[in-house]
């Protein structure tokens, strides 16, 4: 369970290009895999083998420059309320302007940490000029380079080094977070499930402010869902904000066991969806994706499951192991298993196979479909064993880890899914040296 760190600050200062960096490399392997290119704005970053989750809240602001401020603003009190730190992003070219005074307002009530990074600083001429930036009343602050890169590693010291890191913790209950779009039914879901005050056993209120957890008893299955608070609270939010909708599944993503991905089947498992998808993958969480509102699909012959599930799979390739239910939440229709599916996906999440067991399987496998040599040399693999992870992770020990491809590790990643259920959930293969 990483922290969460939101880029704010006016359109302009390069918080997409500073993401974009942090971002980087691990989300061009997903892109590659899927050939998908997506324009996202929020991921999954590490630094110092630390990782957290960032988002850039530009990425979610559209209209006219007159909006604009509005707009700043109220993401900037999102991001302060939904983020663990916020880096507050300004450019050294424009200096101290209007609108970074309105956000230095803000972010000087905060008490989580903020850190003021002043871009564009390419040289060290610009060093003198970025002292302007103390009449914000912040404090010290960051100058960096976000195209050139100079900077940004002091910043994201500062920044780690404060991060609260916590392990995940191995609940006794799975914790299952209900996410999605605006207005996919979440909500719906949630009270359909919850509406019924006995089924509660309590609410139990989170470590993170303003996040609440129900602890749930029904059809004979315990569990916890995450962050009901939020879902309930999104009804006082006026606008559906794509950018509240997103700060919430990041946090529940972050805080669950599985995922329960919904989505309103008349509007398709768009690039936003996709989205949630992949950083629920990256997170290592179980995932069960609901096509919610079937009521509303008029033509159900035998094929619109299929065509629908062939859709959803190209999206989601080559992660395509994944449960994927028509559900209506008006009319209850398999909500009880949407539920049945997530305790499985759960139970798969945390299987453990022993290691002869494990060896047994698969050693035969590898020896009737062996690694390619690679310039000349041969590749043995000796053992392989499940790691003693949260979330299942697989190590394979050979001579020369580093000849091992991709597609080879597919190719187990699948023997591992085709010999073992682990239907929903994201596993990881590593080769190893001996
Ligand atoms: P955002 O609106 O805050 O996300 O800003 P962008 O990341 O889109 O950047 C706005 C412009 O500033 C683009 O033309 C970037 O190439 C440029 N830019 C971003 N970072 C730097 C930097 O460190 N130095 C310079 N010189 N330009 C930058
Ligand atoms: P949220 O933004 O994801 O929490 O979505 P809501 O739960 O607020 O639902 C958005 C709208 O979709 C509401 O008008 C719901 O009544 C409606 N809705 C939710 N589930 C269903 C469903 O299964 N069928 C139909 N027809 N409407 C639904």
């Amino acid at each position: 369970m990483g922290a969460i760190v939101a880029i704010v600050g006016r359109p302009n200062v390069g918080k997409s290009t500073f993401f974009n960096r942090l971002i980087q490399r691990r989300e061009a392997i997903v892109d590659a895999t899927s050939g998908v290119t997506r324009d996202r704005h929020y991921g999954k970053s590490d630094w110092n083998g630390k990782e957290f989750s960032i988002i850039d809240t530009g990425g979610y602001v559209l209209g006219s420059d007159d909006v604009f401020e509005k707009e700043i603003d109220k993401q900037v009190e999102l991001a302060i309320a939904e983020a663990d730190a916020i880096i507050f992003m300004v450019d050294v070219n424009t200096g101290v302007t209007g609108m970074d005074e309105d956000v230095a307002k803000l972010l000087r009530r905060v008490n989580k940490p903020v850190y003021l990074a002043i871009n564009k600083v390419d040289n060290a001429m610009r060093q003198e000029d970025a002292v302007e930036f103390y009449a914000l009343g912040l404090g010290e602050y960051y100058t960096l380079s976000s195209i050139n890169g100079s900077g940004t590693g002091e910043l994201l010291d500062a920044l780690v080094k404060d991060l609260p890191q916590v392990e995940e913790e191995q609940t006794e209950l799975p914790r299952f977070a209900v996410v999605g779009r605006p207005n996919a039914g979440k909500s719906s879901f949630i009270n359909a499930l919850i509406g019924e005050d006995r089924y509660i056993v309590t609410d139990i209120a989170g470590t993170t402010r303003d996040s609440i957890d129900t602890k749930y008893n029904r059809f004979g299955f315990e569990f916890n869902l995450v962050d009901t608070a939020g879902i309930r609270r999104k009804a006082k939010v006026k606008e559906d904000l794509e950018f509240y909708s997103v700060m919430r599944s990041v946090r529940a993503i972050e805080h669950c066991d599985v995922c329960l991905l919904l989505l309103d089947a008349t509007r398709g498992f768009d690039g936003q969806v996709e989205n949630i998808f992949w950083l629920a993958q990256r997170n290592h969480k179980g995932i069960v994706i609901l096509v919610n509102k079937w009521d509303l699909v008029e033509d159900k012959e035998t094929n619109t499951i299929k065509q629908y599930t062939e859709r959803i799979k190209q999206a989601i390739s080559p992660f395509v192991d994944v449960p994927i239910l028509f559900v209506s939440v008006l009319t209850k229709q398999r909500i009880f298993k949407a539920i049945e599916t997530a305790v499985d996906v759960h139970k798969n999440r945390s299987k453990k196979i022993i290691t002869r067991k494990f060896n047994d399987v698969m050693l035969p496998l590898i020896e009737a479909y062996p690694p390619p040599a690679y310039k000349g040399k041969y590749v043995k693999i000796k053992f392989c064993t499940q790691l003693p992870t949260p979330y299942p992770q697989f190590a394979f020990f050979c001579n020369l880890p580093q000849y091992v491809k991709e597609p080879y590790k597919r190719y187990l990643e699948n023997k591992i899914r085709e010999e073992f259920d682990f239907t929903g959930v994201p596993i990881t293969v590593f080769m190893r040296k001996k």
